[in-house]
């Protein structure tokens, strides 16, 4: 079946300016032609903007904003979660996202999750599935990992987490926020360690994620050759160098803070003092690196507290609101978290003969990123979804 978009702006991300006033044509999985003429018996849909479908390159699918994620994963079956995570993956649909990275979930949960998806069985974007993650024995989320010491553990780690069908590895470098007993600054896995890991995974032609907040974990897991830093909240000249020199990408997930902050109370202690901590530093790292040219990709920890799946486009704002353009905003959400997660070339961008992944906004989030909010129709590989 053809389907024509009538749009009033069109954001291709090719370069250049947007298109206005045309007409998309789909037919099938693919985007057949971009111009003013709506084919005889093809389908017609009125878009005011229409945008890439966007990517979020860092989301935790089985939680959904609740306050204590360890104890929600200790005290829920895996049952209940993979419930959960399919009714959040339809919530990231919804909210315009068409690809994400999860990047870090229990058991094989994300790996089934993007089979299922893939095969029409559940509704949701297309995942790439990190599976467990990995940390030192004790280190950041545990609760969810796989805790591997030393370089021969962690190559056999790496190998079966490739083995389950992880698209990419995530491995922790540094203490987190939502795990109590570890400070965020302290640095976890070694470099030795780390090392192992990117050698194994790159060797496999898949990408490594680091969980990096304190400045020398960052600076250990850059130099071990990781794809992309998450969180990055104490970044100094040297990191940003390193940056630079690897082409690692940042994934500064700023809702993570953002949501945690708007809700100190709620949280348990630990994290309470945590977030203080790292807040403003956060912030300022994001700046420093948007200064610098770092390249960054958009990705919220969705899943984390109060940081729920169907409020992607807060990260665009706070991105916006810390310094970014509308225009850099919007390519960190689509193809520039495409390339920082390894995806084909041609997912983030919008032209002829290629996969029609898409989502109708109302309003031109150019003029006000808020707009990206605002989602009323989402398109995976030809296949339309209303949103009301
Ligand atoms: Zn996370």
């Amino acid at each position: 079946m053809t389907l024509a978009i009538r749009f009033g702006a069109l954001h291709h991300n090719t370069g250049g300016e947007p298109r206005y006033n045309g007409v998309l044509v789909i037919e099938g999985e693919r985007i057949a032609a971009i111009g003013t003429d709506v084919p005889a018996g093809a389908r017609v849909l009125e878009a005011a903007c229409v945008v890439p479908g966007l990517i979020n390159a860092h989301a935790h699918l089985e939680s959904s904003g609740e306050s204590n994620a360890m104890t929600l994963t200790i005290l829920t079956t895996p049952t209940q979660r993979a419930y959960v995570a399919a009714g959040n993956a339809r919530k990231t649909l919804e909210a315009g996202v068409t690809t994400i990275r999860e990047i870090g979930a229990t058991g094989t949960m994300s790996i089934d999750l993007r089979d299922a998806i893939a095969s029409g069985v559940a509704l949701g974007p297309a995942i790439l599935a990190a599976g467990r993650l990995i940390c030192m024995t004790g280190g950041h989320g545990w609760f969810i990992a796989d805790e591997t010491d030393g370089p021969d553990e962690m190559r056999k780690t790496v190998r079966r987490n490739l083995k389950r069908g992880a698209d990419c590895i995530k491995v922790i470098a540094t203490g987190g926020v939502l795990s109590p007993g570890v400070e965020v600054g302290s640095s976890q896995l070694d470099p030795d360690e780390l090392e192992v890991a990117v050698r194994e995974a790159h060797k496999a032609d898949r990408r490594v994620a680091a969980h990096a907040i304190g400045n020398q974990g960052i600076k250990n897991a850059l130099r071990a050759g990781v794809d992309t830093i998450e969180h990055g909240c104490y970044l100094d000249d040297e990191a940003i160098k390193l940056f630079k020199k690897t082409g690692a990408a940042y994934v500064p997930t700023l809702c993570a803070p953002h949501f945690l902050h708007e809700h100190l109370d709620e949280v348990p202690d630990y994290a309470r003092r945590k977030t203080e901590q790292v807040y403003e530093a956060h912030r300022a790292s994001f700046k420093r690196a948007l200064r610098a040219g770092v390249t960054i990709a958009a990705g919220t920890d969705a899943g984390t507290p109060f940081n729920r799946h169907e409020l992607y486009a807060t990260e665009l704002a706070l991105m916006v609101a810390l310094g970014m353009s509308t225009e850099q905003a919007l390519h960190a959400a689509t193809a520039g978290a495409a390339a920082a997660a390894g995806l084909a070339a041609e997912t983030g961008v919008l032209e002829e003969g290629m996969s029609a992944d898409l989502i109708a906004v109302d309003g031109d989030p150019r003029k006000d990123i808020k707009a990206t909010s605002r989602v009323r129709g989402v398109m995976v590989r030809g296949a339309f979804t209303s949103v009301a």
